[in-house]
């Protein structure tokens, strides 16, 4: 795959680079008002803000939503860089956007978790954008593989795009008890490890969905190779019509960026932690698609007039467990009562079906 040997421009002048902190890129969600989206402006820029965003066609889960004015929010972007002297930029998921970005003349483009998983969407994208040098960052796909997000981004190499960069936005891991979205740093760390020429920005407005999440994130982040970072930031976050719990005040803003970073011993534990805390989410998925298997088994066993409890199968398949749990180094005692406790809930569950079923059958 050409990736390795693909070397991307910088995405900005060189002067915004010189700060030490990383590249800041802060604005609301969604461009709402005019008057929104001034205020929010010039907030930022008062907190030394260079890249401004906001999100002018919103890809929203189930219609009817707020899907953002489209082209009519756009002069808003330019009347902020007229204003501030910030950059300009929003979302793309059509090539008509991109169109309408072009004549607007805004400065960079991001291309949003949804439609950088679309290969058809991604390919049109590139055609759109074929023969511009606006700088493109695009997101992580929403599922954890790194492969459907280097494809998004060879497309737009293969068009010829140079300034391009990835934001990591965070995973669906379907049950993250405190992130949206999770971080699965370590996932990042093996695509920066394999692409390190390749910027990488880090959004955690969207991994945290909460506000107070930002904080401790960013002190992971300082920690970790990001060049950026992209911070949804609002005038007044309660009342906005997307994302509102996770937007900050650009007061706040200001806050979060002074963030020192974690010590090299937390941000070690962090990492291993939320990994960790993966694994765990991914073991109850599980568990839930066992737990449905053993109700169709419970189904089957009233049918065929079988007893929810086998005692022969559920001694096998132990010590059928116990030779995989050696295999892999596994405390057998864990295993056994790991094991015991699936098993006795299975055939609780089971016998409620068969007792439910029977008790229907009866005149
Ligand atoms: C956004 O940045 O507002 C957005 C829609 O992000 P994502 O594509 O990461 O959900
Ligand atoms: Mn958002």
């Amino acid at each position: 795959m050409p990736l390795p040997h693909f070397h991307p421009k910088p995405l900005w002048s060189p002067e915004l680079y010189t700060s030490s902190r990383p590249i800041i890129i802060a604005g609301p969600c969604s461009a709402e008002s005019r008057e929104q989206v001034l205020a929010t402006a010039r907030g930022l820029a008062s907190e030394g803000v260079q890249i401004f965003r906001a999100g002018v066609w919103k890809p929203r889960t189930y219609p009817g939503s707020f899907e953002g004015w489209g082209e009519k929010a756009l002069p808003w972007l330019q009347e902020v860089r007229a204003e501030t002297g910030m950059l300009v930029g929003c979302e793309v998921g059509l090539p008509q956007h991109v169109e309408a970005v072009l004549r607007a003349e805004l400065d960079y483009i991001w291309i949003g978790a949804r439609t950088c998983s679309n290969p058809f969407s991604m390919a049109e994208l590139a055609e759109a954008l074929r023969g511009t040098s606006l700088p493109v960052l695009v997101k992580n796909p929403l599922t954890p593989s790194p492969d459907i997000w280097k494809g998004a981004l060879l497309r737009l190499v293969q068009a010829g795009l140079t300034k391009l960069a990835l934001i990591h936005r965070g995973f669906d891991s379907f049950a993250t008890p405190e992130y949206r979205f999770s971080p699965l740093w370590p996932n990042i760390l093996a695509l920066h490890e394999e692409l390190p020429q390749v910027p990488l920005y880090f959004d955690p407005s969207h991994i945290a969905g909460d506000a107070a999440l930002i904080e401790p994130l960013l002190r992971t982040a300082r920690a970790l190779p990001y060049e950026g970072w992209i911070i949804e930031s609002h005038i007044a976050p309660h009342e906005a019509q997307t994302d509102a719990k996770q937007q900050i005040t650009p007061a706040q803003l200001g806050q979060v960026l002074q963030t020192k970073p974690a010590s090299e011993e937390a941000l070690q534990m962090e990492l291993l932690r939320t990994h960790l805390d993966w694994i765990d989410e991914q073991s109850l998925i599980l568990l839930s698609e066992r737990r449905t298997l053993a109700k169709s088994i419970g189904n089957l066993k009233k049918t065929q007039a079988l007893q929810a409890l086998q005692t022969k199968r559920r001694d096998d398949k132990l010590q059928r467990l116990l030779k995989v749990a050696r295999k892999y180094h596994l405390p057998e005692s864990l295993i056994q009562s790991l094991y015991r406790e699936v098993h006795e809930e299975s055939v609780l569950l089971q016998e409620e079906i068969i007792q439910a079923e029977e008790s229907k059958d009866k005149p």
